[in-house]
């Protein structure tokens, strides 16, 4: 992580930036990455029923919309993991209104040592977040924490052609050069030792009307906040740039959910 980022470079990617910042611009939107409840209930019928016993995490959950979705959707204790303290307050600030506190627990954490056991879930998710690790990296290590038989549903930036053009080839190649086409990236899946189970492609109301368009208000008030601060006003503008690159190119790239199961 940088932290001495320059300022001056349009082209850097929001993983230059000082984490505490990004923490502050998202914490006000109720997702930190693309998605929809509807997507989540949709991956989550690709799995055997899950049970009151059966432990599931969700790791990166930030705010924990999905997280609450799930919690809403399935019978069995979910524990919420994220790096960030003020995600978590608010996850389980929500939990508690909710009446969820009895099944989603909250805690910090990092996912490249996740406080975990071997082979003690049934289910591990993580939407929008898995690049934090990487995709292959997680997929591997996440690997040892599953039941026999137990899934892992993520999502992850992936290309939807073979070919692009270079503007937004460049920029992905920047800010998270494991992208890939959907047929990689299920491969990868299957060397790290599950069967795919399902992928698809998050539509675009996932991006524009759920993550994007929520980030205009953020931003607005996180500019409000943070008036005058150099650091802070090229995240916002990298953040905005993001969303035109968005419109602009959203016929080559997505995020896609991969479910797998455990051999
Ligand atoms: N799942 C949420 C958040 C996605 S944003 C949603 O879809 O809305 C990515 C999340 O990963 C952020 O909340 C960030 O704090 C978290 N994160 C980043 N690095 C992490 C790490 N090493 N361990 C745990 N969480 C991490």
């Amino acid at each position: 992580m940088n932290n001495e980022q320059n300022n001056s470079n349009p082209e850097q990617s929001i993983h230059n930036f000082d984490l505490n910042m990004i923490c502050d611009y998202f914490s006000t939107m109720e997702r930190q990455g693309p998605g929809s409840d509807e997507m989540t209930l949709k991956a989550l019928s690709f799995l055997k029923p899950l049970t009151e016993e059966s432990k599931v995490a969700d790791i990166g959950c930030g705010t924990g919309k999905q997280t609450i979705t799930l919690g809403k959707n399935i019978p069995s204790k979910i524990t919420g993991i994220d790096l960030f303290q003020k995600f978590i307050d608010i996850l389980n600030h929500n939990c508690a209104e909710q009446g969820l506190a009895h099944k989603i627990n909250g805690i910090v954490g990092n996912m490249e040592q996740l406080p975990f056991q071997e082979e003690e879930y049934d289910l591990l998710w993580c939407e929008g977040a898995i690049y934090n690790i990487g995709y292959k990296r997680g997929l591997q290590e996440w690997h040892k924490y599953l039941k026999k038989g137990g899934y892992i549903a993520v999502t992850e930036a992936s290309w939807f052609t073979i070919e692009r053009p270079q503007e937004i080839d460049q920029f992905w190649m920047d800010a998270y050069p494991e992208i890939d086409t959907i047929s990689n990236k299920v491969h990868q899946m299957e060397e790290a030792g599950y069967i795919p189970i399902s992928t698809f492609v998050l539509p675009e109301n996932c991006w524009m009307e759920n993550f994007y368009e929520l980030q205009k208000s953020a931003r607005e008030l996180f500019l409000e906040k943070h008036k005058g601060n150099p650091t802070a006003e090229a995240l916002a503008a990298n953040e905005k740039r993001e969303y035109e690159l968005y419109k602009k190119y959203k016929a080559y790239y997505g995020y896609v959910f991969y479910i797998g199961q455990k051999i």
